[in-house]
């Protein structure tokens, strides 16, 4: 059996006629990074779980993504951190949400579920979590980047003047990755900020197990970025499940099924990254671009920002597949 390994950056993507050469490399350069550290997990025989979490954690220590450092301030002036993870084989989860201390929110996700009777932990209690799994913790310094600092100063300004815009960049973003391991097992991970200028204590689809993350080794994993309200209430990850479990539909068709139909039917703007049993990928998004990265083993790999919305290996192609 051969591995596969999605990534994602987010749909909060710098719109293209904003995006500065500079600024695009770097973003491609990180992906492409980061997507060779957690294909070298699963190269290594490593697990789909071990892979996802190496590959969101690394992701986080990226500040040019809404996750950990750098991530998006709320109207507060704080940052609330939600993170998920979920493994495949047994439909074990973890997650935390509005934590604000560890350097990466997904390991704490992942020793909630690793050390706790629980799936879901908030507050102190989280926290507490991840200090008894000796994780390491940052202070406002780290976290804190004036990129973010100013995207949240720029839509208050637009909030006060009532003319907020719906830039994606400066709105929201998040990381995520989805991975098929040499054992065709299947994990999903999902970690954000959230919303710029969210309320404080407002949590999002990332870490809520068939919202924004999923896993279900019968079926796929993914990984979802948007605006998180109506990837909840559509049930989005889990909606891919069931149209595949229950309705016979493959992979593809169900995640962009969903992306395509309800969720952007009703104001629900972003994408997600599923893989299925099988070790195909699907990639869809409903809106300008998401930062995104890919690679099956022997097969396709790449990276990409802007649409179209293809998955790898189709026919119809990528902006950017290697
Ligand atoms: N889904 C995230 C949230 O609602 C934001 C995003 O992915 O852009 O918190």
């Amino acid at each position: 059996m051969t591995y596969s390994l999605a990534i994602h950056g987010g749909a909060g993507v710098i719109s293209r006629d904003r995006m500065a050469e500079g600024a695009e490399r770097a973003h491609r350069a990180a992906l492409e990074r980061i997507l060779a550290e957690g294909e070298a997990v699963l190269a290594a025989g490593g697990s789909a779980l071990d892979a996802v979490t190496a590959t969101v954690a690394a992701l986080e220590d990226e500040p040019l993504f809404n996750a950990g450092r750098g991530a998006v301030f709320t109207s507060a002036g704080a940052q609330e951190m939600d993170a998920a993870i979920m493994d495949g084989r047994d439909r074990r989860a973890g997650a935390v949400a509005g934590i604000f201390g560890p350097r990466n929110p997904i390991r704490a996700a992942r020793a909630v579920m690793e050390r706790t009777d629980h799936v879901l932990m908030i507050g102190q209690g989280a926290l507490d979590v991840a200090r008894d799994a000796a994780l390491p913790f940052e202070g406002a310094a780290y976290f804190r980047t004036e990129a973010r600092w100013d995207a949240l100063q720029e839509t208050l300004r637009q909030m006060a003047a009532g003319t907020l815009d719906d830039d994606p960049a400066r709105r929201h973003g998040t990381v995520g990755a989805v991975a098929r391991d040499r054992d065709g097992h299947l994990a999903a991970a999902t970690s954000t900020g959230g919303m710029t200028a969210k309320r404080p204590g407002r949590v999002g689809d990332s870490p809520i197990p068939g919202a924004g993350t999923f896993a279900c080794d019968a079926t796929c994993a993914v990984s979802a970025t948007g605006d998180g309200e109506v990837f909840i209430r559509w049930a989005a990850a889990h909606e891919i499940d069931a149209r595949m479990r229950l309705g016979g539909q493959d992979c593809a068709t169900a995640a962009h099924g969903i992306v395509m139909g309800d969720l952007h039917a009703n104001g629900g703007s972003g994408g997600l990254i599923a893989v299925d049993r099988d070790g195909r990928i699907a990639l869809p998004f409903n809106c300008e671009g998401m930062y995104r990265g890919w690679t099956i083993e022997g097969g396709p790999r790449g990276v990409a920002i802007y649409g179209p919305a293809a998955d790898p290996g189709t026919d119809s192609g990528t902006d950017s597949g290697t």
